[in-house]
């Protein structure tokens, strides 16, 4: 098999591209394509082309596309109720609460919102109100974040993600966050930690940096560091977790470590809008009555639907199935590495794996990634140098061995084009 070729777009599809065009403000630049509904790991567009799905929505569709228990989940809840607010307690939030607490490992409460970026806007709120609950001044509650990190859109946590492209025009940026110039140098983080650091706030693995894991131990020397300087460890999992790498959260391959704030969203609604903060037990009492909130947050439907994701995240079956298919993924581009010389590493865990374009291809990445989707095959990039691949948790073994074989016939072409 050598891939798919697509139809041309369609009439109906090249009007509805140039009106999302015309009406969008321009700051993303969809594909010539409108997707129009999905079933497992496939997708669909209106012209009837088929797609193997390895990006999952960035990272969200967990359980794929179109999964019976999701969809009984919402559509029973639709018929229901659809919002409250917080005003008001609703059965799903209450048990997501619960069981999200009990399946943490160190959480004692949680907090609902709707994205990763609120998440971590609430992690950083809640930094400072516990800094300045022990008396810390304003500029004695720094928040140290890494070179390579993504934390989000919002202003507080544009700031906290390093990267200048995110941040060029839109200062002033708010103060009180330092910059580690290193992942994984702990030379350099502990250079920065004094009395003044309140927090120090990392991925596990680095997802929009280039998926770069956490060197083994790293975490558990930030840990420590933390203890130390009476600092809070505030995991970003927004991306690593909810199963994505065959544990229910990333940093449980280091035994025993237990953040003190972990933040949650992508996959945690399987492709409905929701965020958590969970809270250890040093700061969960800290976002007192009032301090915080969100008119949308623990949602019903929202709810409803984590519910399902986190109880087959939570069962050895699909953990399984994330390990095995990780490593048949793994594999694979260990071999396109050895039989092209496209990549110069493959990393990452369980179904979140880079693949670090060598030097001669640097740059190409979005490149490749529209050759990969004119074959029939949706990957994603993480920066200009690395593919990036977040398939469903539950994509089965052929599905996978097909976008790998669209992958290969993308790759074949694009070297031989090159
Ligand atoms: C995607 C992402 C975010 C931001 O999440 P949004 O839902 O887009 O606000 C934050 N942190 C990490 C690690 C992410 O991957």
């Amino acid at each position: 098999m050598h891939g798919t070729t697509l139809q041309r777009a369609s009439r109906q599809t090249r009007d509805l591209v140039a009106t999302g065009y015309r009406f969008y403000v321009p700051n993303y630049k969809p594909r010539q394509m409108i997707l129009d509904y999905g079933e497992g790991s496939r997708l669909y567009d209106l012209d009837g082309n088929a797609y193997i799905d390895l990006g999952a929505g960035i990272g969200v569709n967990a359980l794929g596309h179109g999964h019976a228990a999701l969809v009984k989940a919402l559509t029973d809840q639709a018929g229901r109720l659809w919002h409250t607010s917080n005003i008001y307690f609703t059965a799903p939030a209450v048990h997501l609460a619960r069981e999200l607490v009990e399946a943490s490992g160190f959480a004692a409460r949680v907090f609902f919102c709707n994205s990763g970026g609120e998440a971590n806007e609430a992690a950083i709120k809640l930094i400072r109100k516990w800094a300045a609950a022990r008396g810390k001044q304003p500029h004695e509650r720094e928040i140290i974040t890494f070179k390579g990190a993504f934390h989000g859109r919002t202003l507080a946590t544009v700031t906290a993600t390093v990267q200048p492209r995110y941040q060029q025009g839109f200062e002033p940026l708010p103060a009180g966050f330092v910059h580690c110039e290193a992942f994984n140098d702990e030379d350099a983080l502990a250079a920065l930690m004094s009395d003044n650091t309140a927090a120090v706030m990392l991925e596990p693995i680095q997802g929009e940096g280039g998926v770069i894991p956490a060197k083994p131990g790293f975490l558990k020397w930030v840990r420590a560091l933390c203890d130390c300087h009476g600092a809070l460890m505030v995991l970003d999992e927004v991306q690593c977790g909810m199963g994505r790498t065959g544990k229910l959260w990333c940093h449980m391959w280091e035994e025993g470590l237990k953040p003190d704030i972990l933040t949650s969203a992508k996959a945690l609604g399987g492709g409905f809008p929701i965020g958590a903060m969970l809270a250890g037990p040093t700061v969960a009492e800290v976002l007192q009555f009032g301090s915080h909130g969100s008119t949308f947050g623990g949602n019903p439907m929202a709810c409803a639907a984590a519910r399902v994701v986190l109880h087959h995240v939570c069962t050895p079956e699909l953990m399984d199935n994330v390990r095995a298919r990780g490593a048949q993924l793994h594999r694979a581009l260990e071999a396109f590495k050895a039989g092209h010389a496209v990549f110069s590493e493959v990393r990452g865990r369980g179904l979140m794996i880079g693949a670090a374009l060598a030097p001669p291809w640097h740059g190409r990445a979005a490149e490749l990634m529209e050759a990969a989707r004119e074959k029939g095959v949706l990957i994603l990039q993480a920066g200009p140098d690395v593919l990036r691949f977040l398939p469903p948790l539950n994509i089965t073994a052929a599905d996978l061995e097909e976008g790998l074989e669209r992958l290969a016939a993308a790759i074949a072409q694009f070297v031989a084009n090159a």
